[in-house]
């Protein structure tokens, strides 16, 4: 029997089901496999204390010998809960997370066996880097990476089986201090946000003494069986079925989106949920998607570093924990072709120190010209490098749904809502002297009281923008859903800083020329908001107008990675990064390489398992079933029956062999242009000929053919389990 009966016999017979516990209050159990600062509180003494909070809030050095106590702390700790091995947790450009295990356990130079965890293992270690990414940094330098405690994001316990680790979040750089991973840049565009906001705060509230990024990501993901997914090669090696024909019932009723959650994943929900909670994920959130057997969950938003790091170990969580249920998650941003695809919408604003988040519209006057601020800056930001947003969520996954009419197009336009809108057009009339008389109109504007109300009402929400503001954040919707975070995080929060800080360099040269400060500021506003017109889209972004409507005002729409690409490394991003402190020349170069070397392997692997899977599973349920019916057409001529009688049959077995031979082809074809694409020796050249010549000329038309089959083909023959059976058997 093919594994694909198997599985679905084994669906259709199992009663067996993972138990878990309900009716525990989530407060009882949030944040115990956590080292919060409240437990800090009871494990480490004073100076170790004070000295970890300091270094939490204003991310001051630790010195070693205060290490060494919160070490021992953390060892007490992490002990009374049964742990025995400790690892440094980091995000490597892999796009996993990473851990090398090493165990409390020592042997003292008598030969006195102990338990031991110091100052520098706790601060640092160097784990065996060079298999991971550099793009050729270490190559160039020399250097080999290491990795050093993050105190910003506390200590975990990470719970396998019985097994339980205690994890030090830590970003990974090498030796001459390029960075290796996604926490690093992050953390520095996260410092250039705060010093800049803080200084435009200032003109409002000199009370503001930091400006903390926030965070909430919604993640979008798939479940599917166990044995149906180990059935199929394509999805346990790219994530993605490459073939597979649509089912008669798509995602077209829309009944998924609104029906309840079916019971085994909500087991499933229940207990990664819970796994979640005890890990200090503040998981708010879960519901059913549109397409069938898409869901979605969404935490409360934290600060940007937290969350990326929870988004990061949530993924984590979910593919262990699926397995208890054999169940399997696809975070791809397109494992189906012909329904949704997932993306990861990034919730984000600004806090300060004084609990104001910065995108809410104010109640005052004041605040009102606070939030404009912010806001128009925002929008600018986008504006001016919106080809680096572009960039920042390129991969050869997201390209499948970026553009499909389902996810926001690849153009980046900002979405602000009719009232806002409007808000944005009398400000900008009010050019020239009639503003200093009116001004006081526009501030007294009650944005507070109308915004918040508009943008709950739906017809205001606009979900075709890759970019909108929902009342009192922006949201960016184009981060696909196996994206970490922190890239789109860097390279947004890396504009804000460098437009708020141009900001206040206008307003201050206003403010010398005599200018009232509130004045000076709305002047400048007013001159963004002329600047920064064109990125600002209300329509449906799906549309065809827009397409055209968007290159007639010069906004680009890279559809593809390879050339999405291209934006990180132009004259623009290295002064904007280098500028903010975020990247250096260098490691930008060796960032793109590697991200166009992701897409290259990526591409190539699918293309190996379309080829696979075409020559070792489909062409030989054709060949059969073509025997079959020849066979039957063979045995009807033999008793003398006219050709009527066996017409269909000829037709099928005609078919069936234009088929085979179409697909035998081009998979010889496909393998062709991919040795011509491993020839070329620019990495660019290379991930664009993978993509025009190898991607782009063979997949869909491969496909085509193979889908033809799977509706042709006697469905016992069929080894490779259908759309139907993955999306809705459960
Ligand atoms: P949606 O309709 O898109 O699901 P929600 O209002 O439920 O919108 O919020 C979506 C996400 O936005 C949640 O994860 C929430 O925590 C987050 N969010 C709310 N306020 C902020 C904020 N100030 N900064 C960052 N994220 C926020
Ligand atoms: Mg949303």
């Amino acid at each position: 029997m093919s594994l694909r009966f198997d599985a679905i016999s084994k669906l259709s017979n199992s009663s067996e089901e993972v138990h878990v516990p309900g009716g525990m209050k989530i407060t009882g159990l949030f944040g115990e496999n956590v080292f919060t600062l409240a437990t800090a509180r009871q494990f480490l003494s004073d100076e170790g204390y004070k000295s970890l909070v300091t270094s939490v809030k204003g991310g001051k050095k630790i010195d070693r010998t205060v290490a060494n106590q919160i070490a021992n702390g953390i060892r007490a700790w992490a002990e009374s809960k049964g742990v025995s091995h400790y690892t440094h947790w980091f995000q490597p450009l892999t796009g996993t997370t990473a851990e090398k295990h090493d165990s409390f356990f020592t042997i003292k130079s008598d030969g006195t066996p102990i338990e031991e965890f110091d100052g520098a293992a706790l601060i640092q270690q160097e784990p065996d880097a060079s298999s991971f990414p550099s793009g050729g940094l270490r190559a160039t330098f020399e250097a080999r990476g290491y990795t050093a405690w993050d105190p910003s994001s506390p200590a975990f316990i990470m719970e396998i089986g019985d097994g339980k680790t205690l994890c030090i979040p830590t970003i990974f750089v090498s030796y001459t201090g390029e960075s290796l991973d996604y926490k690093a840049p992050l953390l520095k565009a996260l410092e250039a946000v705060n010093k800049a906001a803080i200084d435009v705060c200032h003109y409002f509230d000199r009370n503001v003494q930091k400006v903390t990024p926030t965070l909430g990501w919604e993640q979008e993901y798939f479940v599917i069986d166990e044995g149906l997914a180990n059935a199929r090669p394509d999805l346990i090696q790219c994530g993605r079925t490459v073939f597979g024909a649509a089912p008669a019932k798509g995602q077209q009723l829309e009944d998924h989106y609104f029906g309840s959650i079916p019971e085994r994943v909500y087991a499933f929900m229940r207990d990664f949920e819970m796994e979640s909670y005890r890990l200090g994920i503040p998981l708010r959130t879960r519901h059913n998607e549109v397409a069938p057997a898409q869901f979605e969950c969404a935490p409360i938003f934290e600060e940007a570093n937290i969350a990326v790091d929870h988004n990061t170990l949530l993924m984590d969580v979910m593919n262990r924990v699926a397995k208890r249920h054999r169940l399997v998650v696809l975070l791809h941003e397109k494992p189906f072709a012909g329904i949704n695809g997932s993306g990861k919408h990034n919730n984000w604003s600004l806090a300060t120190d004084t609990g104001v988040n910065l995108l809410a519209p104010g109640k005052t006057p004041k605040t009102n010209l606070m939030f404009l601020t912010f806001f128009v800056n925002a929008i600018k930001a986008v504006h001016d490098y919106a080809d680096i947003m572009r960039a920042s969520i390129a991969s050869a996954q997201n390209d499948h749904r970026l553009g499909a009419n389902e996810a926001p197009p690849a153009i980046i336009s900002v979405f602000v809502g009719q009232y806002l809108a409007k808000v944005l057009q009398e400000v900008k009339n009010r050019v020239g002297d009639k503003f200093d008389e009116q001004d006081e109109a526009i501030l007294k504007l009650d944005l507070h009281r109308s915004i918040p109300e508009l943008m709950l009402d739906n017809t205001d929400r606009n979900r075709t923008s890759p970019f909108a503001f929902t009342g009192n954040k922006f949201e960016f919707r184009a981060v696909g859903s196996s994206a970490n975070c922190a890239n789109a995080m860097t390279v947004l929060n890396t504009i804000v800083a460098e437009t708020l800080r141009n900001f206040k360099q206008e307003v201050d040269s206003h403010i010398e020329k005599g200018e009232k400060k509130e004045i000076a500021i709305m002047h400048v506003i007013q001159k963004y908001i002329v600047d920064s017109e064109k990125v600002l889209f209300e329509g449906d972004g799906y549309s065809e107008e827009w397409h055209k409507e968007a290159e007639r005002r010069g906004l680009p729409n890279l559809k593809t990675t390879p050339v999405a690409l291209d934006a990180m490394v132009t004259e623009k991003a290295k002064r904007l990064f280098e500028h903010n402190g975020v990247y250096t020349h260098s490691e930008l170069e060796a960032r793109h390489e590697i991200e166009l070397e992701k897409y290259i392997k990526k591409v190539q692997i699918e293309a190996r398992v379309m080829g696979d899977l075409a020559i070792n599973h489909i062409l030989p349920a054709a060949v059969a079933y073509q025997t079959e019916l020849a066979g039957n057409i063979e045995s009807l001529q033999s008793i003398g029956l006219p050709e009527s009688a066996y017409k269909s049959q000829l037709t099928i077995v005609t078919e069936i062999s234009r088929h085979i031979s179409a697909i035998y082809e081009q998979v010889d074809a496909m393998v062709e242009a991919r040795k011509v694409a491993n020839n070329l020796s620019d990495t660019r050249a290379k991930a664009i000929a993978y993509c025009d010549e190898v991607k782009g000329k063979y997949f869909d038309s491969i496909r085509y053919h193979v889908d033809k089959l799977e509706h042709l083909v006697d469905d016992e023959m069929w080894t490779l389990p259908k759309y139907r059976e993955m999306l809705f058997l459960r």
